[in-house]
């Protein structure tokens, strides 16, 4: 059996397996806590309901223009007017099944065999399997003082004459840090005068804690939206809680709009008009909600701190936003031979957490932790990693009704 060589080179996606090795654990009827799993507990608001469910009723669910149905459009150039401070026409709007589809229909739209996408370590695990897919070639550029905060200079080393476009993701996952402004600046001033393409990942911007905000890109692009390098890619997942609708956008110059929608219209025809409707009642609804949303999160951030103060030799920069952190547990790792992806399985074999190992996005030997869930699992979650880890702790624990000895510290 002959297969695509490229097709079979992309591995297996590491936060849906561990999400299935959960719910499979689950089933069995363990006890399982999971801090790996990216979405927030809310139900969908009930305006992205109610629009779906209309939708549904009239009966006539049918093919969409490929670039979207014009009212969700016309609530997307809304929401950039209200969020991003800039007026857009419907040509510079797509909407596909996803954020993670639009971002795959972006660099399939811009990249040449052997082109370059630098990342930004810690970075999202699909960057660079899409980045591969697309026949371009993911350049990771590591803060050297292994934080989590990228530097000019670094990027500037790394950009060479393949490179074609870099990716932002601020607030960031893993790390949950949000970049500064003056970087962000810098940023699109130098690949404005590049030509390199910023492509903005702004799937969490609406989720930021301690009163900061994630600014528009737009405030720094010198030229106008058909000429910038700038890229916004968005969606309805992370600041509705929406994961399963399936929606998201590309704002951005006519000629690429254009381009997308050639592809998309010869893969996926359009995203579900169902879906689509369901997201233009969730972005012309109440917004209170997403306020709603980020609240029980940011205080989800406070105790996931809390608790991790209390835990000795693990260090955590706190999260400006999304519903990660990413803390460096490099002080237990040498028993796993320095390997993230040991400690992770050994915290899911022997105390039932689901936790992501911090090799997947470019930082080895931390964990991503998400604190998504509710205030129980991030409480108990940690308590059991504290019992698997540090010998100081308690020695007995209940995984559900089962009582844990600990036998190997
Ligand atoms: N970008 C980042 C950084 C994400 O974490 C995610 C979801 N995990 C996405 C994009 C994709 O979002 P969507 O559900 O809209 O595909």
């Amino acid at each position: 059996m002959i297969l695509s060589k490229l097709a079979s080179s992309i591995v297996e996606s590491p936060t849906l397996r561990l999400n299935e090795e959960a719910r499979i654990l689950r089933e069995k009827g363990e006890s399982v806590i999971h801090l790996g799993i990216g979405e927030p507990k809310n139900k969908a608001p009930i305006t992205a309901i109610l629009a779906s469910a209309a939708r549904l009723s009239g009966g006539e669910i049918k093919y969409a223009p490929s670039d979207g149905i014009p009212s969700l459009k016309k609530a997307i150039i809304r929401y950039t007017e209200e969020n991003y401070d800039k007026v857009v026409a419907p040509e510079n709007v797509i909407v596909s099944a996803g954020a993670k589809l639009s971002l795959f229909n972006v660099l399939f739209s811009i990249l040449n065999p052997q082109d370059e996408v630098i990342l930004l370590a810690p970075y999202w695990v699909s960057y660079p399997e899409m980045i591969k897919m697309c026949y371009g070639v993911p350049v990771v550029v590591t803060p050297e003082d292994g934080g989590f905060q990228p530097r000019m200079e670094d990027i500037k080393r790394a950009v060479g004459s393949y490179t074609r476009a870099i990716v932002v993701n601020s607030p960031n996952n893993p790390s949950g840090c949000m970049y500064p402004e003056s970087f962000l600046a810098e940023l699109i001033e130098f690949c404005e005068k590049k030509g390199i393409w910023v492509i903005m990942d702004d799937i969490y911007h609406k989720l930021v804690f301690d009163g900061k905000t994630w600014p528009s890109p737009y405030k720094y692009a010198k030229k106008d939206l058909e000429s910038t390098m700038v890229i916004v890619m968005n969606g309805v997942s992370k600041s509705y809680g929406m994961t399963g609708f399936r929606i998201g956008w590309v704002v951005t110059n006519r000629k690429l709009v254009s381009v997308i929608n050639n592809i998309q219209a010869a893969t996926t025809s359009c995203a579900s008009t169902v879906l689509q409707s369901a997201a233009e009642g969730a972005l012309t609804g109440m917004q209170s909600m997403v306020e709603g949303l980020r609240l029980t999160i940011e205080n989800n951030r406070n105790v996931i701190m809390q608790e991790l103060k209390t835990f000795r030799d693990i260090k955590c920069v706190p999260p400006d936003g999304t519903f990660y952190c990413l803390p460096d547990f490099r002080a237990y790792t040498p028993r796993f031979g320095g390997k993230s992806v040991d400690l992770s399985k050994f915290l899911l074999d022997k105390a039932r957490v689901v936790t992501v190992p911090g090799k997947e996005f470019g930082m080895e030997g931390h964990l991503r932790l998400s604190f998504a869930g509710t205030v129980k699992d991030v409480m108990v979650g940690i308590e059991r990693i504290k019992w698997a880890l540090d010998p100081n702790s308690p020695n007995e624990i209940f995984l559900g009704d089962r009582k844990m000895v600990r036998d190997w510290l």
